[in-house]
């Protein structure tokens, strides 16, 4: 089912949560193990991360480098069939730029369509490790708006082969992401959003937001993204402090701010313990007042850590 569909027929908030497929190399159960513990509370959908290539260097004999492309964490469209067709949750594949031609963005559509998967959430990605800034295949997509009219174009049953005789149209729900503290790279707010109104009117269907930590910055986005215009459901995305060292990774990593009172309230715990508690009291706060706002569902980035996700829905749901 469409996600906005799903979205429609709920006049509560819902809850959705999004994982990573395990390194290569590990098998499907830690991810079986994280949906049990969260699926007493209907996740309305699930999203599966896509992860780039990374560069390793294997140092020969001869004291040689070589550089090999490698990628860590594969499997995100296998693990979305196999969550969709053993849990009945719709599973919901990132799909990103980088690294990919068109022709092959065109390929992995085609498995997703077979698959009966609905949705897609439809990205740039980040630049790999080793660029200073995103670089596209040569064939490939800069910005997620190609990649959604790529996506909008399959729908209509225009495909990259024109030649093609009676091509069928996918239909898929298309998600985006938004920035409530704004896109990193953006100069300003108001450039970020005007690029998110193009993503919208490309076709896509509902935004999925970067985590916060102050609400605030949601409402104001909300605000700011109807008062341009975007009328499509704003999910936003939420994440669940555990740890001290997110402090600084936090921000550095998802260009997020740490509210004061969050981070100072973390700073004296003296145990790891006390670090999760404070992280759960501030989640069930956010998710609260959010509920109350009316958001129409509440995505949580768990990473594959169901505990403390648990610990806010029980507390919510
Ligand atoms: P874009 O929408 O392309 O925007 C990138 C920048 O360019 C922005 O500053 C925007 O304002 C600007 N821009 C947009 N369109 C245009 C245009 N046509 N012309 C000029 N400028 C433009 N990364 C992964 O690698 N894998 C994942 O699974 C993943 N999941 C994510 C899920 C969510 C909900 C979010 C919020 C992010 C996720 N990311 C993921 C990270 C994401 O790939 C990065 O934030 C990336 O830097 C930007 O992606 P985007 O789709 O927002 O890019």
């Amino acid at each position: 089912m469409k996600l906005t569909e799903h979205l429609n027929r709920s006049k509560d908030t819902l809850f959705s949560m999004e994982i990573l497929p395990p390194l290569k190399g590990q098998g499907v159960s830690s991810i079986y193990e994280t949906i049990d513990q969260l699926k007493e509370f209907n996740p309305a959908f699930i999203d599966v991360t896509y992860h780039r290539e990374e560069y390793i260097f294997k140092k020969h004999p001869n004291g040689l480098l070589e550089r090999k492309s490698t990628k860590k964490r594969p499997g995100t469209v296998g693990i979305c069939a196999a969550i969709k067709y053993k849990y009945d949750i719709e599973a919901i594949p990132h799909l990103i730029c980088g690294g990919f031609t068109k022709e092959e963005t065109e390929n992995a559509l085609i498995d997703l369509h077979f698959l009966g998967i609905d949705n897609v959430l439809a990205l740039r990605g980040d630049p790999i490790k080793t660029e200073r800034s995103f670089v596209p295949e040569p064939d490939g997509h800069a910005y997620s708006t190609d990649l959604i009219k790529q996506i909008t174009d399959m729908n209509q049953g225009i495909y990259l082969d024109e030649e093609l005789s009676n091509p069928t149209p996918s239909d898929f729900c298309i998600g985006v992401a938004g920035y409530p503290e704004k896109h990193f790279e953006a100069p300003n707010m108001n450039s970020d959003i005007k690029y998110l109104k193009k993503k919208i009117e490309l076709g896509a269907d509902y935004i999925v937001t970067q985590m916060f930590f102050n609400n605030k910055h949601y409402f104001n986005f909300v605000d700011r993204c109807r008062a341009e215009g975007i009328t499509v459901p704003i999910i936003p995305g939420l994440k669940t402090i555990t740890s001290r060292s997110q402090l600084n990774v936090i921000p550095r990593f998802f260009h997020t701010e740490i509210p004061e009172e969050l981070s100072d309230a973390i700073e004296n715990c003296s145990s790891k313990e006390g670090v999760q508690q404070v992280g759960i009291e501030w989640g069930v706060q956010q998710a609260k007042e959010l509920i109350e706002y009316g958001a129409p569902c509440l995505h949580y980035y768990t990473m594959g850590r169901a505990k403390t996700t648990k610990k806010i829905l029980e507390q919510v749901f």
